[in-house]
């Protein structure tokens, strides 16, 4: 199908279209500011109290959409979803960013989790994790890098060990997004330290309120505290919680990944160019030269994005796996970058204020700095760039020591 009769709606997407903005325009109060919706950036109350309200927000918000049928658009049916297709996800997107429905600390469970326990879990972990997840109850976080296994996750040292029915579990991870509030998380820990280090990581579904879990927030140059040092020790998950096999995790993580990475190249930030255009206005340099200039870059970067989009969903629709999600994360990076300096430089001086002083509260400030959440989570810009040139571009791979010898042998981080 080609990219031009791929934009034209059905006549089926249209009344879908129509339907999600009738149930969303009688549930949720409309946006006030052109599309600042599906991000935390128009937030710039850093209190735990304002983010406890936030949470327990999000998990009404959820509540209203899976009573109504509206949560899991591209869930199976058989898992309470719609089991409908990613273009029917986009339109919702496209509808709920012009509401208030603050569902974003749902993402991980909904975009990662579910969709890597519907691909490895067992009957029973799907008849009881996927329906918490959709209707609000389950909040859940990633427990996956180490202070020494971030880029190379494969290096991780937690710990795993079978007592009867129930692991052991000994570690530490770190930068873990919402781990203070999470109900579950997804973690790996080494099984076996014998094999070679992809082979001895298994996948776990941890309960974090379980004993021996202590989590303690990082504080970010927002002043948000989003993600967390988690500490385990001697933290008991039952056997029946372990996720596509011993020693197969590393098999399962990628499915998470790859879910991860295309959440994260698939969302951006939320801000749409309407929204840049209108700062420009704003501060009244649209008659500016260079202004123009680098507004025409972004509409481009806006466009390139959105086709590249248009390629992958085709290419997934044929069925051709390729590291679209890697090739789209990195477009996001790339633009990400360009527009937390360009609404900045559009702001001349006043770029130097923040908080209530700044423009909107600080909302652009905000967008500028968390650019490098969006960069280095979910896999940094260099390591993208090492997956699209061994797998789409076909060049060589880095000369590798460490896939043979058993993890024991391999010098640590
Ligand atoms: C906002 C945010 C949220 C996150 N949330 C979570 C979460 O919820 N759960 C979780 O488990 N983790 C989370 N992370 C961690 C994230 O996955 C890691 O930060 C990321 O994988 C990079 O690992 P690292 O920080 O250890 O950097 P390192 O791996 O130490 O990398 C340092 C630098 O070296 C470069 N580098 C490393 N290896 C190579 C290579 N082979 N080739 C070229 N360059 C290389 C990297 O690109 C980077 O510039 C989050 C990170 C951020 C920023």
């Amino acid at each position: 199908m080609s990219l031009v009769a791929e934009q034209e709606e059905s006549d089926e997407l249209k009344e879908f279209r129509a339907s999600a903005r009738a149930f969303l325009a009688s549930h949720f109060k409309a946006v006030p500011t052109v599309g600042i919706s599906g991000t935390t950036l128009g937030d710039t109350d850093t209190s735990k109290e304002a983010e406890d309200r936030h949470v327990e927000e999000s998990r009404a918000h959820q509540k209203i959409l899976a009573d109504n049928g509206w949560a899991g658009i591209t869930w199976p049916t058989e898992y309470g979803g719609r089991g409908l297709t990613t273009k029917h996800q986009r339109v919702w997107a496209q509808e709920q960013s012009k509401f208030l429905v603050t569902t974003g600390f749902f993402s991980v469970a909904i975009q990662m989790v579910g969709p890597t326990i519907m691909a490895h879990g067992t009957p029973e972990q799907k008849e009881y994790f996927l329906p918490r997840i959709l209707c609000g109850e389950h909040i859940w976080c990633q427990l996956f890098s180490e202070p020494g296994a971030g880029s190379d996750l494969a290096g991780l040292t937690t710990r795993a060990e079978l007592d009867g029915e129930e692991y052991i579990i000994n570690g530490q991870k770190v930068w873990n997004s919402g781990a203070h509030f999470a109900d579950f998380g997804i973690l790996l820990a080494r099984t076996d330290f014998d094999v070679p280090k992809h082979k001895g990581i298994s996948y776990f579904l941890a309960d974090m309120h379980a004993p021996g879990i202590e989590v303690r927030p990082l504080m970010q140059i927002t002043g948000f505290s989003h993600f967390n040092e988690t500490f385990m020790t001697d933290v008991r998950i039952p056997a029946a919680h372990l996720l596509g096999g011993l020693n197969n995790g590393w098999a399962v993580a990628h499915t998470t990944l790859s879910f991860e990475r295309s959440m994260i190249g698939g969302g951006g930030t939320g801000l749409g160019f309407k929204a840049l255009l209108a700062l420009a206005r704003e501060f009244n340099v649209t008659n500016d030269a260079c202004t123009r200039q680098e507004l025409a870059k972004c509409y481009t970067r806006f466009e390139l994005l959105r086709m590249l989009g248009l390629r992958a969903r085709a290419n997934a629709k044929k069925g051709i796996a390729g590291a679209e999600s890697s090739v789209m994360k990195l477009a996001v990076s790339n633009r990400v970058q360009a527009d937390g300096d360009f609404v900045l430089a559009m702001q001349g001086p006043r770029a130097m204020l923040h908080y209530d002083d700044a423009q909107d509260g600080g909302m652009w400030q905000n967008l500028f700095l968390n650019q490098w959440s969006i960069r280095i989570g979910g896999g940094t810009e260099q390591v993208q760039r090492n997956i699209i040139s061994e797998r789409v571009l076909g060049l060589p791979s880095d000369i590798r020591t460490d896939k043979t010898a058993p993890f024991r042998d391999l010098p640590k981080n």
